[in-house]
């Protein structure tokens, strides 16, 4: 796909439309701590693209319109007990943190749950397959789907840049995107109802946060929204150290009540050093507050939930409207159990076979978890024989198309002209609970763009970079078949 504007840039409109963009992005809060010379009291900005990506208009719109139907069916997944079960029911036995999640959404199961309103604020993250021109899910995050701060600022930036460069023509080519507000406003929809209104809003955060311009935009966006809500911050070990539930199960945190918890950390088994963080979770979910997520949510967007709902018949079971399960189905790519039996053996086998095709994924979150390529045989060697297997995943590896942007990170003079691959990841919220959905609504999106050889693009690891949408109007991304492989993901 081409870029917006012609490309290489000359380098003295370059120089000085990188500085004016990095100056945009410093003065609006697209920044970020830094891991390697950490200083609570100074931000950089986050690593960014000097110009939006193209992504195909059609696709684009597509993706938006599914949030709803996705919504819907995660929602009701969370809420199937006896699925949720079955098909955690092998992970469990050989994945520590997946077995105390579910022990956590037993142990309320069996004392009753407190309340039965659950808050998700999802995001469904895709790559346009090059193959087929259309996109395919990368995951579902049910838990700290994070960026939507950011990305709401950012493509005003990119809106700003274009405008620098004389090409106003541009702009409404840039979509509106305000999952910023729709995720705050999601916030304080729960939190009416709970209907408390001196009870706030709880943030759980890690020790140090890095992205704390996104979390932080998400505070102050409820406060303008709402001048009588306040927000908390807390980690997971200062909840069990200052919070407790009374004899009607609602939580108090610093003698604070608490109506709604928004978790921006607890999806990884290092974020429990100690029993302490784990009662706190416990505590949280047995509590009448409405927790974004659930413990129920967040098993629903486990990567094996994920594969599971590939299989065929899955979806029928979950949804009646053969249209809606045509335009789910049509976003998946192939998913494999690697579960110990003869299907997962198959699936072994036609990864040892070419393990470029694929992707090995466990049940985790935040990046840098995954298998790729040629560490996939080795790796599945050594875990063949035994359950361990069924901690993982398999799934196609999608190749999406390449583009050349400039990639623009701190303490780089100047910006660098990189072959990239997009991720788009749509926002999205529900309130509901066992019976009914209260709303359901797509709120704004997202794009993540990295270098086109790296296997997995972290903004914070310097290899990702945040981006904007810039809409082309190609039905089939690149006419060409890709030339890394044949026939990805076909
Ligand atoms: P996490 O929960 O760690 O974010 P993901 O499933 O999103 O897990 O994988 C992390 C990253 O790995 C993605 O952002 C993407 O860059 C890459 N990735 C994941 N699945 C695929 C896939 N099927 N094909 C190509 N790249 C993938
Ligand atoms: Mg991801």
């Amino acid at each position: 796909m081409d870029s917006c504007v012609p490309l290489p840039m000359e380098p003295k409109v370059l120089q000085e439309i990188t500085e004016k963009a990095k100056d945009y992005a410093l003065m609006h809060g697209i920044c970020m701590r830094r891991k390697d010379a950490f200083d609570r009291d100074a931000l950089h900005f986050a690593p960014f693209l000097l110009l939006p990506s193209a992504f195909p208009k059609g696709e684009f719109e597509r993706a938006c319109q599914l949030q709803t139907i996705l919504n819907e069916l995660m929602h009701k997944v969370a809420h199937d007990r006896e699925f949720l079960i079955a098909t955690l029911a092998q992970t469990v036995k050989v994945d520590e943190f997946t077995r105390r999640l579910v022990d956590i959404y037993n142990t309320v199961a069996q004392e009753g749950v407190a309340q039965n309103v659950s808050l998700g604020l999802f995001r469904s993250d895709y790559f346009l397959c090059c193959g087929k021109g259309v996109i395919q899910q990368v995951e579902f995050n049910s838990i700290a789907s994070s960026f939507g701060g950011i990305t709401s600022y950012l493509y005003k930036a990119h809106k700003f840049v274009l405008g620098e460069l004389g090409r106003k023509d541009l702009l409404d080519r840039i979509p509106e995107n305000n999952s910023l507000s729709g995720l705050s406003g999601a916030m304080l929809e729960a939190h009416k109802i709970y209907n408390q209104p001196k009870a706030v809003i709880l943030f759980i955060v890690e020790d140090v946060t890095y992205n704390i311009c996104d979390q932080k935009f998400h505070e102050f966006k409820i406060r303008e929204m709402n001048p009588d809500v306040f927000v908390e911050r807390k980690t997971l070990t200062e909840v069990a150290n200052e919070g407790h539930l009374d004899n009607q199960k609602r939580l108090f945190v610093d003698g604070k009540e608490i109506a709604v918890i928004y978790f921006r950390c607890g999806y990884s088994p290092d974020q429990y050093p100690s029993e302490r963080e784990w009662d706190a979770r416990l505590m949280m979910e047995r509590s009448m507050a409405i927790k974004s997520p659930s413990i129920h949510y967040h098993l629903a967007g486990t990567k094996k939930v994920q594969q599971e709902l590939a299989l065929p018949g899955t979806l029928e079971r979950f949804c009646d409207d053969p249209e809606k399960i045509k335009s789910i189905k049509s976003i998946f790519t192939g998913l494999y159990t690697l579960d110990k039996g003869e299907e997962g053996d198959k699936s072994v086998a036609m990864a040892m076979k070419n393990p470029e095709r694929f992707v090995l994924k466990p049940q985790r979150e935040g990046g840098g978890n995954n298998t790729y390529g040629d560490d996939i045989p080795p790796f599945l060697e050594s875990i063949k024989d035994s359950e361990e297997r069924n901690a993982y995943i398999l799934m196609d590896r999608i190749l999406p198309p390449k583009t050349m942007n400039y990639v623009v990170r701190p303490g780089h003079e100047k910006a660098e002209l990189k072959e990239v691959i997009s991720e788009l990841g749509i926002f999205g919220y529900v309130i509901g609970d066992q019976n009914r959905i209260i709303s359901n609504h797509q709120v704004g999106h997202m794009l993540r763009t990295k270098l086109s050889h790296v296997n997995e693009g972290g903004v914070a690891a310097g290899l990702g970079a945040l981006d904007s949408v810039f809409l082309v109007d190609v039905e089939k991304c690149c006419e060409a078949p890709c030339t890394d492989l044949d026939g990805c993901c076909q």
